[in-house]
């Protein structure tokens, strides 16, 4: 059970750009926050000077009201789980698991009883006589969150575990990691770059860019209401079409434009350039009178096409040039 309270974190490194700048966050007791933006925005520093693995420049870190900016690692009572699983490729499985419980002198049998519990809902029961080497990377990730979890740390800190794993894999695990996440209720900060992942994952998502956030809301409201064009091209499957009206940015989905193949009054007259399947929905590429634009329909779309389109007024959002 733990509350997060991040106040004003920076981070700079020698000789180089603000890597965070003044990161500010809470999370509630229980909640699973995803900070997601592109590579290069800070989101692992982040994670690092939560986990105590980097000194801030400046801020402070409150774990339930406490801070914890002078604890190491060690004493911070939160468990990280990597991409690249950093399981001790000389223990066993087993062995792995119980390395928390054992530093921590708790007794055999409560170790191997807690083990036993956790790799049955993990699924890896058969795999706790093997050394990391025979795994395949789906097993050795869950071995990775079996050592996160035998013992109920006040916070989980996750730096991109799926990435390592071929679509499939990640697939199944991102709902594992959600399912015990809710199950377990402890805290949670996730790092991706993938948008996708971070709306499957989170209560709520922070959006970073370039050291700092730019956005932190529920997936609905990030989709929904993006504060920025940055945030907003950064969330959805297709992109988000843009385009300047005086000192306006204005943007509206693909999904959100109406497309017939036949005359509609006062709809846009335009022509394909491009059109494919995408194995649920036909995209095609528009020339319109606002630029170039992504539409997608469910019937089939062709090159040179002739379609009729219309954005609908209360989907299109705005925002202010800088
Ligand atoms: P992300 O996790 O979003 O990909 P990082 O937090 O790893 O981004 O990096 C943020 C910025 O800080 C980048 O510009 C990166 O090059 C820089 N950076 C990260 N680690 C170090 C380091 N140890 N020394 C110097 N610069 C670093």
């Amino acid at each position: 059970m733990a509350e997060l309270k991040i106040t004003n974190l920076c981070k700079t490194y020698e000789g180089t750009v603000d890597a965070v700048k003044d990161f500010n966050l809470e999370a509630k007791d229980g909640e699973f926050i995803v900070i997601v933006g592109p590579s290069g925005c800070g989101k692992s520093t982040t994670l690092r000077m939560i986990a105590g693995l980097e000194q801030p420049s400046a801020g402070s870190i409150l774990l339930d009201g406490t801070s914890i900016d002078h604890l190491p690692p060690q004493k911070r009572d939160m468990a990280m789980i990597f991409q690249n699983y950093a399981l001790y490729e000389n223990m066993t499985a087993f062995e792995n698991m119980a390395f928390p419980l054992k530093v921590r002198g708790v007794k055999k049998a409560e170790i191997a009883s807690k083990v036993t519990a956790v790799a049955e809902t993990l699924k890896i029961s058969e795999l706790l006589n093997r050394r990391p080497g025979a795994l395949s990377g789906g097993e050795k990730q869950r071995v990775a969150m079996g050592r996160a979890i035998v013992r109920q740390p006040k916070l989980f800190l996750m730096d991109e575990p799926l990435s390592n794993l071929d679509a499939k894999m990640r697939l199944a695990l991102r709902e594992e990691i959600r399912q015990l996440q809710r199950r377990t209720g402890v805290t949670t900060i996730y790092v991706t770059h993938d948008q996708g992942e971070a709306m499957a994952l989170a209560d709520r998502v922070v959006v970073m860019d370039q050291g700092r956030i730019r956005q932190i809301g529920t997936p609905r409201e990030l989709y929904s209401n993006p504060g920025d064009p940055f945030v907003a091209s950064f969330f959805g499957n297709l992109p988000m079409n843009l385009w300047e009206d005086g000192d306006m940015i204005c943007g509206v989905r693909p999904e959100d434009i109406s497309l017939s193949k036949s005359f509609v009054q006062d709809w846009e007259k335009a022509t394909l350039l491009t059109g494919y399947f995408n194995g649920m929905q036909w995209i095609g590429e528009v020339r319109c009178k606002e630029g170039r634009f992504t539409v997608c329909a469910d019937w089939e779309m062709k090159q040179e096409q002739t379609i009729y389109m219309h954005c609908p007024e209360d989907k299109i959002h705005r925002w202010q040039q800088k």
